[in-house]
């Protein structure tokens, strides 16, 4: 299985999650333009996309929907209440519901040969998921939008070979920066996303679990309140990734930070 993001951060997330016979999309929050040339990129034809799976309604993750469903008919996965707001925006309100699959969290499902988890996350949204996937004994996870994490979001996410998960900013940077009160409020509840800090902690408790993790993509980076080297050097320091405590199982651990509008490397497990 493939994990790579296409495009990754709070203007716009586009994730491709395949195997040689099946290829979906999570989220299309970006133009359908760029998310067809992120495809064309890993050789993959946006015509031959099994399922869009949405995480929740917010634009970053919808924008390119109703263009790619339009140019496409691609088959669409949400919850219930991601459907429903999806619906009430103007430019998905006319999408055929032949083409909209209404999906549960912890109630997985198969498309071909991936399978497919959706997991409750704490977030401003109707009702939002992370997604995991699970092909060939081999697990992805794709894990943004998130306030906070507790056992139930370990415990779906134990025993992931790659995992791309949000370090949306760094705290002293949103709190320093100039940003309104309430949407720095927003940000740092339990309905808003995970920090720098956050994200390493997760990591470092997801590793202790065994050493099946091996990459950690770092995602949906504020554009604002973070930047690339600031997110990585976070969560190295917090997994202590750092010479004299380097521990054994991180030999041959990676971790990357996804781009904002680049791709980035794919990683196959
Ligand atoms: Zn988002
Ligand atoms: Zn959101």
């Amino acid at each position: 299985m493939k994990l790579c993001s296409i495009a990754s951060g709070s203007s716009g997330n586009c994730i491709y999650v395949g195997t040689g016979k099946t290829n979906l999309l999570v989220d299309a929050g970006i133009s359908g333009k760029r998310i067809e040339a992120g495809l064309s990129e890993l050789l993959v034809d946006a015509a031959k996309i099994d399922g869009i799976l949405i995480t929740h309604e917010h634009l970053d993750h919808i924008k390119g929907l109703g263009v790619m469903t339009r140019r496409y008919g691609l088959p669409i996965y949400a919850t219930k209440g991601t459907i429903d707001a999806m619906l009430a925006t103007k430019d998905l309100a006319k999408t055929p519901h032949e083409l909209i699959h209404e999906i549960r969290a912890d109630d997985p499902f198969e498309l071909n040969d991936i399978t497919v988890n959706p997991i409750h996350i704490s977030h401003d949204a109707a009702d939002p998921v992370a997604y995991r996937f699970t092909s060939d004994g081999r697990s992805v996870a794709v894990m943004t939008d998130l306030g906070k994490y507790d056992e139930y979001i370990i415990d779906n996410l134990k025993g992931v070979s790659a995992l791309l998960l949000e370090a949306n900013h760094d705290v002293n940077m949103l709190e320093a920066g100039r940003y309104p009160y309430y949407l720095k409020q927003r940000i740092l509840s339990d309905r808003g996303h995970l920090s720098n800090d956050t994200a390493g902690e997760l990591t470092e408790v997801l590793l202790s679990c065994g050493d099946d993790l091996k990459t950690v993509l770092l995602g949906h980076l504020s554009k604002e309140n973070n930047y690339d080297k600031l997110a990585y050097e976070t969560v190295r320091m917090e997994i202590g990734l750092t010479g004299e405590r380097l521990m054994p199982s991180l030999t041959d651990f990676r971790l990357m930070v996804a781009g904002r509008d680049k791709r980035s490397e794919c990683i196959a497990v």
